[in-house]
């Protein structure tokens, strides 16, 4: 079907990057997007950050600007989830039972949260925080004086215990880890981390995990399976997130943790083999980056949305043009991930992938003040992370680089 759309399914930040990017790389004709929530591209970050803390604030403050190149040619149909892909006949159908037919398909669904450990509970005051319509619910809970428990010491989880704390509430976390964010950072600044929060009066449960809730028809308190009960008025549930792909179930393509993708950011079916008019893009992505190594990983982080979408742009571009796209593919994908987080008055910025490093060396200032931690596997540089110190965190942006055996 020649006059069939690009079809992006996922109206968030790596949908509307890769829409910008086949326009940019030359692609001018239709362009559908599919998206489950009701509202346009908006920015996240900001939902566990000021949109958390500021009353009234709402979609107008965190909508993605739509640039002119998007328009003319682009339909949006929101509120609207997709529930099954047929590659064969080219067919994405929705929820409703409509069919959205397609020249090249994008899939960028992204993430959601785990949900609660203890299903069928019917209790009300439990949340978790990845849309808009969550921070506005959750913001509304956040009264000073309340008990928040928070169920997991992730990015999420962290910066919502600080939000709350300003707030003015009562701020417990719990976590299995032996400190916040141990896996992204290492104990050492993972320790600082958690010497701030106490010293913003948040309370932290370490190694300790939920084992029941009690409350009628609000949770009252959560008990541990150390045996600690916790008085909670709010519970935020942050363990982790599970990629949306379960309407890709029956699709062929392989999305055994994500939808694996190749260096061109196709999806590759569960035979192994490359759909060329298929692609996946930001959070819900798993492909290899040879700045590491050859394993495919997802990776969730804001600049990964813009990389992927820009990378994807070009191939569709010269896909949907009748191009080879194979030279194109075949020129590798190395995107340096990069994060921040910010927390207080503590700003985190890390460009790598810190949690690959089975060594840390504290190479500039002082945990307790502003530093630069370095991340190494063995002897490769893998992430740099620091607590201010911005220039200087920048400057290892260079230092990340193709092997040359991996060109
Ligand atoms: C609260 C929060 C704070 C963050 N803060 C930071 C930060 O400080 N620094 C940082 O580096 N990163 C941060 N991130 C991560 C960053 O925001 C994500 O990496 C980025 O939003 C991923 O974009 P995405 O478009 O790939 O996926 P998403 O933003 O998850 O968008 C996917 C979209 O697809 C839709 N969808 C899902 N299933 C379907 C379906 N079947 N049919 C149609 N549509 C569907 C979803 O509703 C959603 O709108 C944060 C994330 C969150 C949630």
């Amino acid at each position: 079907m020649t006059d069939a759309p690009l079809l992006i399914v996922g109206a968030a930040m790596a949908g509307l990057r890769t829409a910008e990017g086949a326009r940019r790389a030359g692609y001018a004709g239709p362009i559908e997007f599919l998206g489950a929530e009701a509202h346009a591209p908006y920015n996240r970050p900001p939902l566990s950050k000021e949109l958390l803390q500021t009353e009234g604030h709402g979609h107008d403050e965190v909508a993605f600007p739509i640039r002119s190149a998007l328009e003319q040619g682009v339909t949006w149909t929101l509120g609207r989830a997709a529930a099954s892909l047929d590659t064969e006949r080219r067919v994405v159908t929705d929820e409703a039972g409509d069919e959205h037919p397609y020249r090249a398909l994008v899939i960028a669904t992204g993430l959601r949260p785990k949900p609660l450990p203890i299903p069928d509970h019917g209790l009300t005051g439990i949340h978790v925080l990845r849309t808009l319509d969550d921070a506005v619910g959750l913001r509304s809970a956040l009264r000073p004086g309340a008990n928040v428990v928070i169920l997991g010491s992730g990015f999420v989880g962290c910066e919502i215990a600080a939000t709350a704390a300003k707030n003015g509430c009562a701020v417990s976390i719990v976590t299995q880890s032996a400190v916040p964010l141990d896996r992204a950072l290492g104990p050492e600044l993972g320790g600082e981390v958690r010497r701030r929060h106490e010293a913003h009066g948040v309370r932290f449960f370490t190694r300790d995990g939920l084992f029941g809730l009690v409350g009628d028809p609000g949770v009252e308190r959560v008990i541990l399976t150390s045996g600690v009960m916790l008085e909670c008025d709010v519970l935020v549930v942050a363990i982790g997130s599970d990629p949306n792909t379960e309407w890709l179930a029956d699709s062929g393509i392989d999305v055994s943790d994500g939808v694996l993708v190749d260096g061109g950011l196709r999806a590759v079916g569960v035979d192994g083999v490359v759909r060329p008019d298929v692609f996946a893009v930001g959070d819900v992505a798993r492909y290899p980056n040879p700045l590491f190594d050859d394993v495919a990983r997802r990776v969730e982080h804001w600049n990964l949305p813009t990389e992927t979408g820009k990378r994807a742009g070009q191939l569709i571009a010269a896909h949907l043009a009748g191009e080879d796209c194979e030279p194109l593919a075949a020129a590798g994908f190395a995107p340096l991930p990069s994060f921040w987080s910010d927390q207080y008055d503590m700003h985190l910025l890390a460009f790598g992938m810190t949690y690959l490093a089975d060594r840390r060396e504290l190479v500039a200032g002082a945990l307790d003040d502003e530093c630069v931690v370095e991340y190494y596997r063995g002897d490769a540089l893998v992430g740099v992370c620091g607590i201010g110190m911005r220039s200087l965190v920048q400057s290892y942006r260079s230092r990340f680089t193709v092997p040359t055996a991996a060109v």
